[in-house]
């Protein structure tokens, strides 16, 4: 998320509330343990996450068990190598969700998300409001699934409207999509570069069971970010927390 999306937050709230924006109920399948990063043994062979169908917007998983979803928006970017190496040094698993403008030429790095175990999700080909649902709109979406795809052979499930902007019509369309609109419960604004001991209050603050904690790996200078990260899961594994692909904290599971 950038500064100009301040404008419009209020109104991704209020716009949240009418269209009723929900959690999916309590996962009924049988979730499997978490996964740890071991890019050893993996290989980028998974090609796909399965849909919910629902034509709803989630702001976090289940709440029963002491999980959480790291996310990453805006990337890939040339701070992507360095998170993706925090998170392999910290094994855990997290969910990236790639501006379709930056993945020419940064197609190794969404290889690499894969092999490590991490999620790709779409964020639009050039970050813009994807709310009108227009022919420009699906487009965005369009072209970002087709970037994934051809640079990596998997196809994204879950798609994160920049700025948190969805619609009726919006929902309506990825449905069709069969991509679920994923926003976040946790939002340490550390695009506003606040400074990494703040990043880590904030999210350490917000975290709780099925959480879904936004950060970003691209859109300007992640340092912070970087900086915070290893700190921030350090504390929730202590805490008693394990970390998860949002697919694996929605029960949605992975094709291969
Ligand atoms: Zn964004």
């Amino acid at each position: 998320m950038r500064r100009s999306a301040l404008a419009v937050a209020a109104v991704a709230l209020l716009l949240g509330a009418v269209i009723g924006i929900a959690a999916l109920a309590s996962s009924t399948t049988t979730p499997s343990e978490p996964r740890t990063v071991n890019a050893a043994s993996s290989s980028p062979s998974v090609t796909g996450c399965r849909y919910r169908s629902r034509a709803t917007s989630v702001r976090h998983g289940p709440s029963g068990r002491k999980r959480i979803a790291l996310t990453f928006d805006d990337g890939p970017s040339g701070f992507t190598s360095r998170m993706l190496d925090v998170l392999e040094a910290e094994r855990v698993p997290a969910t990236f969700f790639v501006v379709g403008r930056n993945v020419a030429g940064r197609e190794a790095l969404l290889e690499r998300m894969l092999a490590d175990g991490h999620m790709i999700g779409n964020h639009s080909f050039n970050h813009v409001n994807l709310a009108k649902a227009d022919r420009a709109a699906l487009k965005q979406i369009d072209d970002t699934q087709a970037a994934i795809e051809s640079a990596t052979g998997f196809t994204p499930c879950l798609i994160r409207p920049p700025f948190g902007l969805a619609s009726r019509e919006l929902l309506r369309a990825l449905s069709a999509r069969r991509l679920t609109s994923t926003l976040w419960s946790v939002n340490p604004q550390d695009f506003r570069t606040p400074g990494s001991a703040t990043i880590r209050r904030r999210v350490l603050a917000g975290a709780k069971p099925g959480a879904i904690i936004l950060d970003h790996d691209g859109g300007g200078d992640r340092r912070q970010t970087l900086a915070a990260i290893p700190s921030i899961i350090r504390t929730l594994k202590s805490r008693g927390y394990a970390f998860v692909t949002v697919p694996e904290l929605l029960g949605l599971s992975v094709k291969r």
